[in-house]
């Protein structure tokens, strides 16, 4: 079996001209455009790029631009008050604390004090709780993105067993529970798993959330299996996935290539939450 080869390009592309779409149309009925504050401190070259990336692409399809640029140096208190200027401005619909923060800073603390309603990344705790009671809200936009591709290619999630390695904040755990809400029987896989590959391959749907250069080897995939490979890795050969793609390719139904697979889909689902943010706040 050779498998299909999800186009994540393609899939966040969609997703940005139908939030294009939606923006147009809320324009078009004479209200304010949703707009992004994001909030970047100091001066790291690869958040500046993301952030960059993140500008470009609300640019593209309608959405406000409030950049909120802060020095290294700045403290705690200034940058809560940057937030808490974002929470009150009627133009602001979602805040995005660019992660990592400059040492000195505690960037949980500070992710905290953005109000729900705006957390387009859904990592403050009221989020975070609420992605776990089930109800509704704001989730994170990677593990967003992983669920929107597996819909994408009409992949049965409900009595799945779902398997995912990594339970960090950001992707493990948040794509955990949204894969449970949709009825997956879910395995949560971590560094101190004993037999990872025989807990991975018995995997319906196997997501790889590690930071690992391709760790998840045949071995891991049940042959059939779909495969979504969150992990980029900068190696010497170039961006790797945590999954040996030549490797499993040749067992999986549907896999992501890296790049080109989950990695664009997560500022798409961002600007879908932003306009999602936008709503919310209009009741
Ligand atoms: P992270 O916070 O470093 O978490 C990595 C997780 O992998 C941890 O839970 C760790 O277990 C687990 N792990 C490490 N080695 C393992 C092993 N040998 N076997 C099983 N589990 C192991 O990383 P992250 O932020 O979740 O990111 C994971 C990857 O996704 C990275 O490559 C990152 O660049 C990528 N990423 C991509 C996007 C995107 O596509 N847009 C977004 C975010 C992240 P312990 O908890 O036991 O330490």
């Amino acid at each position: 079996m050779t498998a299909t080869i999800i186009d994540g390009r393609e899939v966040a592309a969609r997703i940005r001209s139908e939030v294009a779409r939606e923006v147009e149309a809320i324009t078009w009925r004479g209200e304010r455009a949703p707009g992004l504050a994001t909030i970047l401190v100091g001066d790291d070259p690869a958040s500046a790029i993301y952030v960059a990336n993140k500008r470009k692409a609300c640019a593209e399809v309608g959405i406000a631009d409030f950049h909120r640029p802060l020095p290294a140096d700045a403290s705690m208190a200034e940058v809560v008050a940057v937030i808490g200027e974002c929470n009150r401005s009627a133009e602001v619909s979602g805040i995005l604390l660019q992660l990592p923060v400059p040492e000195g800073l505690d960037g949980a603390a500070l992710t905290a004090t953005i109000v729900p309603e705006k957390d387009v990344d859904g990592l403050t705790p009221i989020s975070v709780g609420r992605l776990v009671q089930g109800t509704p809200g704001l989730r994170p936009c990677t593990p967003l993105g992983v669920i929107e591709l597996l819909d994408s290619y009409d992949v049965a999630l409900e009595g799945a067993e779902a398997v995912v390695v990594g339970r960090s904040d950001l992707v493990g755990k948040p794509v955990s529970f949204l894969l449970l809400q949709r009825n997956a029987t879910v395995t949560i896989c971590h560094s101190r798993t004993r037999d990872l590959a025989g807990v991975c391959s018995r995997a319906d749907v196997l997501v790889a959330a590690v930071g690992s250069p391709g760790l998840i080897g045949a071995e891991h995939v049940k042959p059939g299996a779909v495969v979504i490979d969150v992990g980029i890795n900068r190696t010497d050969d170039g961006l790797r996935g945590d999954v040996d793609f030549e490797a499993a390719v040749g067992r999986a139904r549907l896999i992501t290539p890296v790049p080109g697979g989950v990695g664009p889909m997560t500022i798409a689902m961002l600007l879908r939450n932003t306009v999602a943010a936008y709503s919310l706040q209009r009741g």
